[in-house]
């Protein structure tokens, strides 16, 4: 069995939580710890049951609450050297509370198997990740500026996967951001557009068969986007890729808790 819910997610504060049997994590703290625990207290889970926490790159809307949760719950933190070494949150994490991993090779939390893949983004070793238990497959990917072929190739077979929509292009350039950061968000360094999201949506849906059971669109843009817009977007791929099977598509936001799904 493997279940999991998007905490939060955005351009804020971005925190999943995942679980096998008796281990849990959590996918990156944006949260503050406390709000991350009060989150996990919503679902049930007490925060001291957190095995570890995963950390796919430096930004603050990832890593921001990953120190003092870490302190305050004993908790490790998964880490690669490049992020380990740039990220300011971790600058006081003490070493006996860190454990490496490399990108591209896999790892294991408890019952979770965790396979790192490089994401192109601007920050300094991003990654996404497959995290499997049981047979079943969650990819994660937010914070990519682009899919490349690694990016395929990793999601391509999975039983659910929480993707990047960040924005519209239209309503990116209507949006009251600054030039240069509206040039950031677009470049291929930056977030996925619906657009983007979708290409890759439809190629699961191409070659996927019927594994697929939930894609959440994740990192949502609240100037840029809506919800409703990258559901839309999302299921129409889903059509184009021809397939006949009924995966429920889902937004996920700063302000509440997914549903808890099991796979
Ligand atoms: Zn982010
Ligand atoms: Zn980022």
């Amino acid at each position: 069995m493997l279940a999991f819910c998007v905490l939060s997610s955005g351009s804020r504060a971005n925190c999943i939580y995942v679980q096998s049997g008796e281990t849990r994590v959590l996918v990156d703290c944006g949260l503050s710890a406390k709000r991350a625990a009060l989150r996990l207290e919503s679902i049930g889970i007490d925060a001291e049951a957190i095995d570890g926490i995963i950390l796919s790159h430096e930004h603050e809307d990832h890593s921001s609450g990953v120190r003092v949760f870490s302190k305050r719950h004993d908790t490790p933190i998964y880490v690669n050297p490049g992020t380990r070494g740039c990220c300011k949150h971790l600058a006081e994490v003490p070493e006996d509370r860190i454990r490496y991993f490399d990108s591209g090779i896999e790892f294991e939390v408890g019952a979770l198997q965790f396979s790192p893949f490089s994401l192109v983004h601007d920050a300094y070793d991003p990654v996404g990740f497959r995290v499997s238990a049981g047979g079943k497959t969650l990819a994660i990917a937010t914070d990519l500026g682009q899919v490349t072929n690694l990016v395929r190739e990793r999601v391509r077979d999975v039983d659910a996967i929480i993707l990047e929509a960040n924005h519209d292009p239209v309503l990116l350039q209507d949006a009251p951001y600054p030039w240069s950061l509206k040039q950031r968000i677009s470049s291929r360094k930056g977030h996925l557009s619906n657009e983007l999201a979708a290409e890759l949506v439809e190629q699961i849906s191409r070659t996927n068969e019927d594994r697929l059971q939930v894609a959440v669109a994740a990192h949502i843009s609240e100037k840029s986007n809506t919800p409703e817009l990258a559901i839309e977007v999302f299921k129409k791929a889903w059509s184009r890729g021809g397939n006949t099977s009924s995966p429920t598509f889902i937004a996920a936001c700063a302000e509440k808790t997914t549903p808890f799904f099991s796979l």
